[in-house]
């Protein structure tokens, strides 16, 4: 550029070209009714209380620093361990010594972590929810005072393998074999998709898995193990599009010898290792309800603030009518997992409802946020800008615990009584 060329532009354009700094975690100014039908007014207090420590938390140690870590596809594990301060870390599993956390307040803490980020959610849904929970509901007393409590605490991180390189929906195919020793059992195996399972072998930290396999009776039997046993190594999965702040493994157990108080006392067949599935499910409908939250919040910050002809992009009628339907979309999972949730309390939950819920919640949610990242229109592919990490983590939400066609075959057989998982 000449002298000149530079003092005309400089002429015209004295303070540069800048595009404003939008706010789109809604706040302050910009904050966006989340709640447009009231679903949660009458949350009590203590449910609300964990809802809101969820939701500082997010907002003050979460969404400051995640970007940096999605785009790096790098773990926070600093998270794992304040999560566990701030008694976020339990999913509603309740052990002496620590508050009790309902149902409800388990769904509320999931939804404001996803909210902000599906990933940290996800840390939950993997470390509380599966095995924290398999060591709770399955385990002896010992085993919950040595593996339990350290997980609820967030200084053991833990992992939940149950899936395989060659059984993923089909996951009561599981080919990991447990051969029963002298004071023992020796596990042979590969499991694939496990969240924290590489970090006692990548980064040398204490860590432990509940690991499912195959008795030599063919019954699946649950196990927890240190990953620091001789003979389980463990790759980080690189290249993900989703979650890419936090681990997944492919796990290799050789010859992995683990002793007889490794073996969880009640997980003698699938169907417990079902029933802690069964109780983990409406948590992924939470999720999704958080992250379909995050989604719209962005959409309608960045409406109110972008300019496009001359006025907000709020402004226009077809803006206005999308975000009507994402709002829509929204309300209506908030409704489903809250009433979910209530027949979860009243032990009334059958497994189609909840699969209902998951079904439904995970396709809204890739809608929300497919609608959002468009409404951001170039920024909506910048990491930086929210919407495009939502969109992105929703697809692991629709695939993880059940793919969505896994819970349409569920649902679909209790509306015709015919099972079409094969043939
Ligand atoms: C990010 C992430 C985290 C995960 N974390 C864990 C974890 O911590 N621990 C763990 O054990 N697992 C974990 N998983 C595994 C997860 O539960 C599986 O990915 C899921 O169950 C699907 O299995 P799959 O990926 O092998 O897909 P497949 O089972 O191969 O399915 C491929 C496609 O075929 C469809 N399909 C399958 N069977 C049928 C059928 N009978 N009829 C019609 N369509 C069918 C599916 O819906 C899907 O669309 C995780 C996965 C992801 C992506």
């Amino acid at each position: 550029m000449t002298q000149d060329q530079q003092s005309q532009y400089n002429e015209t354009f004295p303070d540069g070209v800048t595009e404003p700094e939008y706010e789109l975690y809604g706040r302050g100014e910009h904050a966006v009714d989340v709640d447009p039908a009231g679903v949660f007014a009458d949350v009590p207090d203590e449910d609300a209380e964990y809802r809101q420590r969820a939701r500082e938390f997010s907002l003050t140690e979460v969404a400051p620093i995640i970007d940096d870590y999605w785009d790096r596809a790098d773990y926070p594990l600093q998270l794992v361990r304040r999560l566990g301060e701030l008694d976020l870390l339990r999913d509603g599993v309740n052990l002496d010594g620590f508050p009790h956390q309902s149902r409800l307040a388990a769904g509320l803490v999931n939804m404001e972590l996803a909210r902000v980020d599906a990933s940290v959610a996800t840390i939950v849904g993997v470390q509380g929810a599966l095995a924290l929970r398999s060591v709770a509901d399955k385990g002896s007393q010992e085993q919950v005072e040595r593996w339990a409590r350290p997980m609820a605490t967030g200084e053991l991180p833990g992992a939940f393998a149950l899936t395989e390189p060659t059984h993923g929906s089909d996951s009561v195919g599981l080919g990991t074999r447990a051969t029963r020793v002298s004071g023992g059992w020796v596990l042979n195996g590969e499991k694939k998709w496990i969240g924290n399972g590489s970090l006692g072998p990548q980064l040398g930290l204490e860590a432990a898995s509940v690991v499912w396999a195959r008795d030599d009776d063919g019954d699946v039997r649950g196990f927890v193990v240190d990953q620091a046993s001789p003979g389980y190594s463990a790759e980080t999965i690189t290249g993900k599009l989703a979650l890419r702040a936090i681990w997944q493994a492919h796990i290799t157990l050789k010859n992995m010898f683990v002793p007889d108080d490794a073996l969880l006392a009640d997980a003698r067949s699938f169907k417990d290792t079902s029933q802690v599935l069964f109780a983990t499910r409406l948590g992924v409908a939470w999720s999704a309800v958080g992250a379909a939250m995050g989604a719209y919040e962005t959409a309608v910050a960045y409406a109110k603030q972008r300019e496009q002809f001359g006025r907000p992009l709020a402004s226009s009628q077809i803006v206005n009518e999308r975000l009507a339907r994402m709002q829509s979309e929204m309300v209506q999972i908030q409704l489903l997992a809250r009433h979910c949730e209530r027949l979860e309390a009243a032990g009334a939950l059958t497994g189609p409802q909840a699969s209902l819920a998951k079904y439904s919640s995970t396709r809204a949610a890739r809608s929300i946020a497919a609608n959002a990242r468009d409404l951001l229109g170039g920024n909506g592919i910048l990491i930086g800008n929210r919407a495009a990490r939502h969109f992105a983590d929703v697809e692991a939400l629709h695939t993880y615990e059940g793919t969505e066609t896994v819970q349409a075959l569920l649902i679909g057989r209790s509306v015709t009584g015919k099972s079409t998982f094969t043939g």
